[in-house]
């Protein structure tokens, strides 16, 4: 097959045609011109040497004379560079015809003359364009009625056969002959109709689809802006803060000693304020970053991982009395900041989120399948109403006040992004085993 391919290639390259792939009803025709060239010469090899073969021995010179003829020129057209197409098309036309001609005239109804005709009338529909479709049925019109009055007024008989043999034969291939000249066109016609609105409809694609890459990469940019802005603008902004939380922190003894309570408590409420707005910008700047960070993949045991946390959480641990268990956790080769920052938020906020009166109580846990992993942080905490089980996610959505649950509102926004990050998906339900929260993060294998 691939060996036909290449031969096709080669044809069409001695031919000069280059095929693209979007093609027009003209480059169709040349293409089925160029398959049509490429097999006639090789098969018709096959019908040349039986013919030569006869012809020598029933010495019929003018067939072999004209069937060698028509293989040689055959193979100037096929494989000679350099000849316009136009030309090639008519010789082969030519060829075909006068071969049928001849071979009429020669054998007659017994002969393959008629096919020959009926054929030069199908390779013209095919390879010409559509205004020579009736050239060669009203050529063999011509030739019928010609032949059909030769033969009633004696001029010409072959093989015995009479004039009303030739006239019920040779009528029926003109009938076919005018019939493919009717029909074909129209079956061009109609190609040509849908070559024509797959182009509109592929242009109108096209337009739309370059209008949507410009859009996007106006939109990248912008976004690419946006954050570099905001991430440089928080960055900043920690300077000032932390200096402001530092003075604070002079002032209130010296106030305190002073004898000025009120003054003290303005002073600690604004410490307060800067130290959350301080929060807020490490947030920000964490949820800015993450699409800009580069990704260092790497083995990372989250039963360490763990560990590290605990000794993280160890003072809010110890005073609320709480309990961070897991069971046993997979290795998994990821990004570890990103892995960080989902379970530092998680269980961050399980432990911040716990009920009054009840100490908070931690686990993860972890299923494998063929599908990958899915991991549970579950706590025994107040719990998210289902109506608010999707919007927790969205950066700066917040269920409480901050004298309630001190907080951004931005940590479930960055473990989502780490989550969509790794190509994984998180979601929250109730937890079944008694109040709280159950925080589901399915991860693919290969993150
Ligand atoms: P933050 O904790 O800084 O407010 P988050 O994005 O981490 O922001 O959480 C968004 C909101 O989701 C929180 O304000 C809280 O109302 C709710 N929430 C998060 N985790 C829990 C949890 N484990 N239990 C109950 N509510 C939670």
């Amino acid at each position: 097959m691939k060996l036909l391919q290449r031969y096709q290639r080669f044809v069409a390259r001695r031919i000069g045609l280059h095929q693209g792939l979007v093609m027009e009803p003209d480059t169709w025709r040349n293409s089925l011109f160029t398959l049509a060239l490429a097999y006639t010469f090789p098969i018709s090899t096959l019908a040349y040497l039986p013919a030569v073969w006869l012809c020598i021995k029933t010495e019929t010179w003018s067939i072999l004379v004209i069937d060698s003829l028509a293989y040689a020129l055959f193979f100037v057209i096929t494989y000679i560079r350099g000849i316009p197409l136009g030309v090639r098309k008519w010789t082969f036309l030519g060829i075909v015809y006068g071969v049928a001609v001849f071979l009429l005239l020669k054998l007659g109804i017994l002969g393959p003359g008629l096919l020959y005709l009926l054929a030069t009338s199908m390779f013209v529909i095919i390879f010409l364009p559509t205004s020579y479709a009736l050239w060669p049925s009203i050529l063999n019109l011509g030739l019928y009625l010609g032949l059909s009055a030769a033969s009633l007024l004696g001029y010409w008989s072959v093989g015995g056969i009479g004039p009303e043999v030739w006239m019920v034969v040779a009528s029926n291939m003109v009938f076919l002959s005018f019939t493919a000249s009717a029909l074909f066109p129209g079956v061009f016609r109609g190609f040509q109709l849908a070559m024509g609105r797959e182009k509109i409809a592929r242009a109108r694609l096209d337009s739309q689809n370059q209008q949507l890459k410009e859009a996007m990469l106006t939109l990248e940019s912008r976004n690419h802006d946006l954050a570099v802005l905001a991430s440089a603008a928080s960055h900043d902004l920690r300077e000032p803060a932390r200096l402001i939380i530092a003075l604070q922190g002079r002032l209130l003894p010296r106030l305190e000693t002073a004898g000025d309570p009120r003054m003290a408590e303005m002073v600690s409420l604004s410490q307060d304020a800067a130290r959350r707005m301080l929060a807020l910008m490490d947030d920000l700047l964490q949820f800015l970053q993450m699409d800009t960070e580069p990704q260092a993949p790497k083995k990372v045991d989250l039963n360490s991982l763990m560990v590290e946390i605990k000794h993280l959480f160890a003072n809010d641990l110890k005073s609320k009395s709480g309990s961070f268990e897991w069971t046993d956790l997979p290795t998994l080769t990821a990004h570890e900041p990103a892995l960080y920052r989902i379970f530092t938020n998680l269980v961050g906020n399980a432990l911040k989120y716990h009920a009054p009166g009840h100490a908070p109580r931690v686990m993860v846990h972890c299923s494998a399948s063929d599908n990958g992993y899915l991991i549970g942080v579950q706590d025994e905490g107040i719990g998210i109403p289902p109506e608010h089980r999707e919007k927790v996610f969205h950066a700066f959505t917040r269920l409480h006040g901050n004298t309630a649950y001190p907080g951004t509102g931005l940590g479930l926004a960055i473990v989502r992004k780490a989550v969509d990050l790794f190509g994984g998906n998180i979601w929250v339900t109730d937890n079944p085993g008694g109040q709280g929260s159950i925080f589901w993060i399915a991860l693919p294998q290969h993150l």
